[in-house]
């Protein structure tokens, strides 16, 4: 019995994802997640991902200590939610985030999870530095949220800010307007 209850610990994996470990260790769904899938509960994009982290785990230890908490799917691109410890640890190691994007056929970006629209922002646009986030009036009586992009914006500008002002609108409605520092010379 003891040596079965080893077994079973050494088989079972730690990493948390929306899905049971199990569903995400085979790749197949069991009915109660098949449930939440077709009432909207799951998204494919928190199937596909919880799949690749899992694989991912078994091959990177620092992987097994996530907790993938949501994934959300926006044009071809994805945003994931995870605890901030794992943030850290993915902001802190380039190979490592290079490991986890070649899983994606689309762009990741790393969110904290319970984050607010302000700490979504910073992480989206993560490792640009933000100076200034604040509500503005558009024409029409919108409401637009502008962003102050520290520094200008030369060709070498490391996110693609089409790509944020789309998901930001997409996955939080947030109508953001992006500006930089310093104009371009
Ligand atoms: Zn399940």
């Amino acid at each position: 019995m003891i040596y079965l209850l080893v077994f079973a610990s050494k088989k079972s994996i730690s990493l948390r994802t929306p899905i049971c470990s199990f569903d995400a260790m085979n790749g197949i769904l069991c009915p109660q997640c098949e449930s939440k899938l077709d009432q909207g509960t799951l998204t494919k994009a928190d199937v596909d991902a919880s799949i690749k982290l899992v694989k991912l785990s078994q091959k990177i230890p620092q992987i097994e200590k996530f907790t993938l908490n949501s994934c959300r799917g926006s044009n071809g691109n994805y945003v994931l939610y995870l605890n901030s410890p794992d943030i850290m640890t993915v902001r802190q190691s380039r190979e490592l985030y290079r490991i986890l994007q070649g899983e994606f056929d689309g762009k990741i970006w790393l969110v904290h999870q319970g984050s607010d629209d302000k700490k979504f922002i910073e992480d989206v646009f993560f490792p640009i530095k933000i100076l200034g986030i604040n509500q503005v009036w558009a024409p029409g009586g919108l409401q637009k949220t502008k962003v102050i992009v520290s520094g200008k914006k030369t060709p070498r500008f490391p996110i693609d800010v089409d790509k944020v002002v789309a998901i930001s609108h997409d996955l939080r409605k947030i109508d953001l307007v992006v500006e930089f520092e310093r104009k371009q010379e």
